[in-house]
């Protein structure tokens, strides 16, 4: 009767030994961001650590989905998606972990980050004005607000409100000004397009370089796209509210699952990712900023020109995202 407890013992002793020693050096992702914006980082990652990760990319909301079904099950160590309202949304379901980490603390400036330490970003992206070379100077322009005067009757182009990137924009200007007088804006915003909204920024950008409006508002990384890809299209951006709340920006960023199997190594592979070199590849692969102030983004983001981002916390996107879908609906931001 001993010597079988004493076997069993050994045996389970053995199972946990052989599940820890083939899975020890493997974290697990679940990835928004798509292969080729993140497979190099890894490739550098496993280069310098001898770490294997394995991932699986997908959509944001079906990720996210996935992994809460999964619940304890999952295999998921991190979680790697765009848009702080996505990464606030994991948070709240309660599939990321809290993380007290002093290098994440340290590289990742606090409004880029999880007040509770949930999440943190590791690129951002502004989202901010694009114009027409051909029919505007950068002095006709100044503020998102702006926009909704009635000048500009005609000269809009909007991408659709549906695409969260437009649902983070209108919660950080519900979080500045309030809902009324946010919705006021929508409105003069809706009131002023040129054309039915957009499915994407790329398309609005080709819609005001060949003269269907005169303006927009896009991600910096969909504009640094065209640029390369026709290197005379006649588009500029513009940095709006630089004398008051600055441009809206916001991030791709990471989360610790709730259950990972490896905690230990996906938190070091995320504090990795907020060091030097991970955030050379991981903002230049997508032509954004680097999250860590103290590295400068590549020489071609940075031809962009300087400019004052939001001071408020990226998390308010996800608070206040209810608001401004419910909010763009009244207004009929389609
Ligand atoms: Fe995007």
């Amino acid at each position: 009767m001993k010597k079988h407890a004493l076997t069993g013992l050994l045996s389970i002793g053995l199972m946990v030994f052989a599940a820890s020693w083939s899975y020890a050096a493997q974290v697990v992702i679940y990835s928004a961001r798509k292969e080729h914006l993140l497979k190099p980082l890894l490739d550098v990652y496993q280069q310098k650590t001898g770490v294997e990760t394995r991932y699986l990319t997908d959509k944001a909301g079906p990720l996210l989905a996935r992994l809460k079904a999964e619940g304890v099950a999952t295999a998921a160590d991190m979680l790697i998606t765009v848009d702080a309202g996505n990464l606030w949304h994991a948070a709240k379901q309660k599939t990321l972990a809290a993380v007290d980490s002093p290098i994440l603390n340290r590289n990742i400036p606090k409004k880029l980050r999880d007040p509770n330490h949930h999440w943190f970003g590791l690129s951002v992206r502004a989202r901010t004005i694009v114009y027409s070379t051909e029919r505007l100077k950068s002095a006709d322009l100044s503020t998102y607000e702006n926009l909704a005067d009635q000048a500009w009757k005609g000269r809009l182009c909007l991408r659709t409100s549906k695409k969260v990137y437009n649902q983070s924009l209108v919660a950080m200007m519900i979080a500045r000004h309030g809902e009324a007088a946010t919705e006021k804006i929508v409105r003069g915003w809706v009131a002023n397009l040129a054309s039915p909204v957009f499915s994407n920024d790329t398309k609005l950008m080709e819609a005001i370089a060949v003269g269907r409006c005169d303006v927009g508002i896009v991600n910096t990384y969909y504009f640094g796209r065209l640029q390369k890809k026709k290197p005379n299209v006649p588009l500029a951006l513009f940095w709006p509210n630089q004398q008051g709340s600055g441009t809206h920006i916001n991030i791709s960023g990471a989360g610790i699952t709730q259950h990972a199997k490896h905690p230990k190594e996906a938190l070091k592979l995320l504090e990795w990712f907020s060091t030097e070199e991970a955030q050379r590849l991981f903002a230049e692969l997508n032509m954004e900023y680097p999250a860590n102030a103290a590295i400068k983004p590549h020489a071609t983001v940075a031809g962009w020109g300087t400019f004052k981002g939001e001071d408020l916390n990226v998390s308010l996107a996800g608070k206040f995202q209810a608001d401004a879908v419910r909010l763009m609906d009244r207004a009929g931001y389609k």
